[in-house]
């Protein structure tokens, strides 16, 4: 390629979730030319990619950069972070349920310094997104799924819920929204709904697979492009003639900025890596939403129809107070023994599990390298089960106990023959909270490290307009930028960032 096509009016790092929406959105002017540097392959024609119900055979998988997490001494140190290799990002990987994020979390992220990004100014933003995002269908209703969804409610007393996106809720069971196409079990994934439909016809798009971005490249203050090597282990220099938008995620972002000398003067110092400038917050905040699980054995199979094996879920709100709920299920047509099986508890051959999720965290994390070599993989110590007073841990173990009441309630109870994991035998607050943290694992929603935060917090990484705060021509777009953790899954949230991102450029149609 010569070199004077190297040169792009922005350049786009990571053509995932976010980066799928910034790329299609700026293309829509025929006079912007952006390219996108995508360390993965294309999706288009990869049935084992674009199958919703095939996500399970992703994991650790050869599009997987599957990253491990540093020792947890109150949690689990077993989980693996799975980040999808591929165009779209974890939209290609993930299981697509789709909420949008609650007006508290929203007005959260204001009151923490992202100022213009309150819940009445982000409305406006879901009802752009391209993806198809329908309740699940009928025909993927699974039986016991709906007994589940009637006995949580008759349970709890929980509204029942068609739609959780059709106004906000503090409580509620249901089945899940999902981004996927339901006739064909198809994804509509961020690369499917923005970036294929236009990926052939715009010649202003440049899309480089299997291409890794290693350092940005900086003049002074100034991001001037980014250093890559391509699949054959060429390596070049991209430069962006406005801007480069980094969209390589809350694992990867992060990990970028500090290969670049973006980043704690003394951790940059103590491995070698020059520092181009001192950013302390890059890195820090790493969320997550940890959750457990409790299993049941059933009578015998289970009906087989589903759109992903986690169709439907529960959200609680246990302290009145709160702001949104405090407590979240994911149901599961399973038996998901990976975490309670390393505990020494075995597999039934048929069986469902649920999953109390944390979706207001409160203990912190932090990614950081460890070595100056962009090859190694960075440092994730997520802390968790950490925060002083406890919530975290308390909250899976509120979720174990309100587990057991639905399951003791008909029509669900019928179905389940036993408790395989904890097991009926374990009662008390401190074996049960033992268990769940054991036992837990992560829903993949990493987020935070590059927080958003007003342009005078010393620790944040953007300002509000997502520009990295101290340098020019670089903005990060991305799970990194969440100042804090949505209630809910975070894809819908990742999207209205990426659309949001567009009008802060201002350079599309
Ligand atoms: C298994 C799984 C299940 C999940 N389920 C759900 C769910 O049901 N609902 C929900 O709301 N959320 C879910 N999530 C979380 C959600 O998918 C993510 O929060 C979101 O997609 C993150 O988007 P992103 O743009 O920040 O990063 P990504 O979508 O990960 O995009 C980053 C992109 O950058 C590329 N990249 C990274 N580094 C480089 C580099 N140095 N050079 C070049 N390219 C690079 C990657 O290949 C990738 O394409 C799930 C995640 C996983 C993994």
């Amino acid at each position: 390629m010569p070199e004077n096509n190297l040169v792009y009016d922005y350049v786009v790092i990571g053509g995932g979730t976010a980066g799928s929406v910034i790329a299609s959105r700026l293309t829509e002017n025929p006079d912007v030319t952006v390219a996108v540097i995508e360390g993965g392959p294309s999706d288009v024609g990869r049935e084992d990619v674009l199958t919703l119900r095939r996500w399970m055979g992703l994991l650790g998988g050869e599009l997987d950069y599957d990253y491990p997490t540093t020792e947890q001494p109150r949690g689990n140190s077993h989980i693996r972070h799975s980040r999808a290799r591929v165009l779209g990002g974890c939209s290609s990987h993930n299981t697509l349920i789709a909420f949008k994020p609650l007006p508290s979390d929203w007005d959260e992220w204001e009151a923490a310094g992202a100022r213009g990004w309150g819940s009445v100014s982000m409305e406006a933003y879901f009802p752009r997104l391209k993806n198809n995002i329908v309740p699940v269908d009928e025909k993927d209703r699974n039986a016991i799924a709906r007994d589940f969804v009637d006995s949580a409610h008759g349970a709890l007393g929980v509204p029942l819920v068609e739609g959780f996106n059709r106004k906000p809720f503090t409580e509620g069971v249901g089945f899940f929204d999902l981004a996927y196409h339901p006739e064909d079990n198809k994804r509509s994934s961020a690369s499917v709904a923005y970036l294929h439909p236009v990926m052939d016809e715009r010649s202003n798009l440049t899309i480089l697979l299997e291409t890794w971005a290693y350092r940005l490249e900086l003049d002074g203050t100034r991001a001037e492009g980014v250093h890559v090597r391509t699949a054959d282990g060429e390596e070049r220099l991209i430069r962006a003639r406005r801007e480069v938008v980094v969209c390589a995620g809350a694992v990867d972002s992060p990990r970028l900025l500090l290969h670049s000398g973006i980043g704690p003067r003394a951790d940059l110092d103590a491995l070698g890596i020059p520092v181009v400038h001192d950013l302390p917050g890059v890195g820090e905040n790493l969320l997550d939403h940890p959750e457990s699980v409790i299993v049941w054995e059933t009578h015998g199979p289970l009906p087989e129809n589903s759109a992903m094996d986690s169709d439907a879920g529960l959200f609680v709100r246990r302290d009145p107070e709160h702001q949104g709920p405090d407590l979240m299920f994911h149901f599961y047509q399973i038996p998901f023994t990976d975490n309670p099986e390393r505990l020494g508890y075995q597999r039934p051959e048929f069986g469902v599990s649920m999953t109390p999720n944390i979706p207001k965290p409160r203990s912190r994390g932090r990614l950081y390298l460890t070595s100056a070599d962009p090859s190694v993989k960075p440092a994730l110590d997520f802390r968790y089960f950490t925060d002083e007073d406890d919530h975290d841990g308390r909250t899976l173990v509120d979720g174990i106990r309100i587990a057991r009441e639905i399951a003791r309630t008909e029509p669900l109870a019928s179905w389940l023959k036993r408790e395989v994991c904890p097991g009926p035998e374990i009662l008390g607050d401190a074996e049960l909270s033992a268990y769940a943290r054991k036992a837990a694992h992560t829903v993949y929603h990493p987020a935070g490290t590059c927080r958003m935060g007003a342009a005078d917090d010393r620790l944040a990484v953007v300002d509000p307009e997502l520009r990295v705060r101290g340098l020019e021509g670089l903005r990060i777009a991305d799970a990194s930028v969440f100042p804090t953790m949505p209630a809910v899954n975070p894809m819908i949230g990742v999207l209205m960032v990426g659309e949001r991102a567009v009008d802060l450029i201002g350079g599309g149609a």
